[in-house]
């Protein structure tokens, strides 16, 4: 790391050290450095994969709180490995014997190529094909996927993948991004969430910028949008998107590829002339996995990660976690750290005791808004009615601030999800309540105490 660099980490770093344990920090910030930052990303360098897996999915928020603070405004966030990853040799490996020396600097060149476009339109470098397991819950999903990638725009258009939490629609579609942009670097490939797009429509109206918003979007080659259940109820925003799908297809050769937790037709609030349209194309869904399944996707994160498990406790996990792709790996991780920490053994038992609060639930509920609402309340002793009402005493309004900020770091749901189930507040004031919680506890002892208390009560496994 350069000398500013290491300064502008050492920054990042102390303020994530006030928001988490003294051993999350050891654990999992103490290796990362800063690899590469400018006004628009910002390319963390780990170990592994394990460490970009474990911060994003634990870790986000407070990580990008401290590089917007930091930096004085958001950046993409990426990483990069110091080790290789396993997955990745084996192309190289595997490239025709029979080569001549120009064709095989070629190959070798393209996908370095596609991966730093990828990575800068967002495409994770985890979600790829090469990492997805097919099995028979979603083979139909995934060969929609290679289809639609081999000739975007001109087979399946618009491609809808459905199916519930943490069954590989990210992560799919991801993979169509990078397989697209392997073929065709210069494609505009533009990956967006719903939210995302809800939110840059909001500011676009705030600073007059609409008609770059819209060049934005209907410039894409192949628009990629994702979690459209959260256009629900916003009757503007899907306007606009209805706008811009339409743009797109009625110009020759364009894609788009929406996800969704539902079928457009369940989703409430949501247009019927969109959802008409949604259903033009293919709708594929994803299911939960089979046993094999599981234990195949297991095995492949098990390597990916250089994790080593014994076959009676992968199928043990494969037995026990059924529904949900994202809590398997959230328990081989968490299996996986402490295989790193102690060099002993690993066994049955031990495996059995450390999953304690990924198999006791399963039905896969991670903590939920009103359960947050009322712990939260217990602790600040005020009425949980009181956190979805209006009144301001200061007891109120700390109770509540920081119960929406629980619920944006430990449920997946939007600012304006959580605005709703907190009396119909709108996106910006969640938004505000989260920073100020943060900002408070970077400067209070007391609430950082408080707020660490909480985390402990709602992340950690009840007795049962
Ligand atoms: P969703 O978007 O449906 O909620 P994601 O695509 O984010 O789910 O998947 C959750 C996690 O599970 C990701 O880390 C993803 O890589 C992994 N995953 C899901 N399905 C598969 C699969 N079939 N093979 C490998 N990994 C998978
Ligand atoms: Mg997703």
């Amino acid at each position: 790391m350069s000398e500013s660099h290491t300064l502008i980490w050492k920054q990042i770093e102390s303020l994530i050290a006030a928001r988490v344990s003294r051993d999350t920090m050891e654990r999992w910030f103490s290796n990362i450095d800063l690899f590469r930052v400018d006004d628009t990303d910002i390319v963390l360098e780990a170990p592994n994969q394990i460490y970009q897996f474990w911060i994003e999915t634990n870790y986000l928020p407070v990580l990008s709180d401290a590089i917007e603070t930091v930096l004085g405004g958001r950046r993409r966030l990426a990483f990069q490995f110091r080790e290789r990853d396993p997955l990745s040799e084996k192309p190289e490996k595997r490239l025709p014997q029979a080569v001549s020396p120009v064709k095989k600097r070629v190959a070798r060149k393209k996908p370095k190529r596609s991966e730093e476009v990828a990575a800068s339109v967002g495409l994770n470098y985890r979600y790829r094909f090469e990492s997805f397991v097919v099995g028979s819950n979603n083979e139909f999903a995934h060969a929609a996927c290679a289809a639609v990638a081999e000739k975007p725009g001109r087979t399946y258009n618009p491609l809808f993948i459905y199916g519930g939490a943490g069954l590989g629609k990210t992560h799919l579609m991801h993979g169509l991004g990078h397989e697209i942009l392997k073929a065709r670097p210069g494609a505009n490939v533009v990956y967006i969430t719903s939210e995302q797009f809800t939110n840059e429509f909001i500011e676009a109206i705030g600073d007059s910028s609409l008609v770059k918003f819209r060049q934005r979007y209907r410039a894409a080659d192949v628009l990629l949008i994702d979690d459209i259940q959260f256009f629900a109820g916003k009757e503007r925003s899907q306007e606009e998107f209805f706008h811009t799908f339409n743009a797109l297809c009625d110009s020759n050769g364009k894609q788009i590829v929406m996800s969704s937790d539902l079928p457009a037709s369940k989703i409430k609030n949501l247009e019927k002339r969109l959802v008409s349209r949604f259903e033009w194309g293919l709708t594929a869904e994803l299911a939960a996995p089979d046993t094999e399944t599981r234990i195949a996707i297991l095995k492949r994160k098990a390597k990916e990660w250089r994790v080593k498990l014994d076959c009676d406790i992968i199928e043990f996990v494969a037995e026990r976690i059924r529904n949900n792709v994202r809590r398997l790996e959230g328990a081989l991780i968490r299996l996986a750290s402490y295989g790193s920490m102690n060099k002993g053994e690993l066994d049955l038992k031990n495996a059995e005791r450390l999953l304690v609060d990924f198999l006791g639930d399963e039905g896969g509920k991670e903590v939920t808004i009103p359960e947050i609402q009322k712990r939260v309340a217990a602790f600040y002793d005020v009425r949980q009615s009181d956190l979805l009402g209006r009144k301001r005493p200061a007891q109120i309004a700390m109770a509540r601030q920081v119960a929406m900020y629980f619920s944006r770091e430990l449920t997946g749901a939007s600012y304006q999800e959580i605005g709703d189930a907190f009396g119909g507040r709108d996106h910006g004031t969640v938004m505000h309540a989260c920073r100020r919680v943060a900002g408070k506890c970077r400067e209070l002892e007391k609430v950082r105490r408080q707020v660490d208390h909480l985390h402990g009560e709602l992340t950690e496994p009840v007795d049962r």
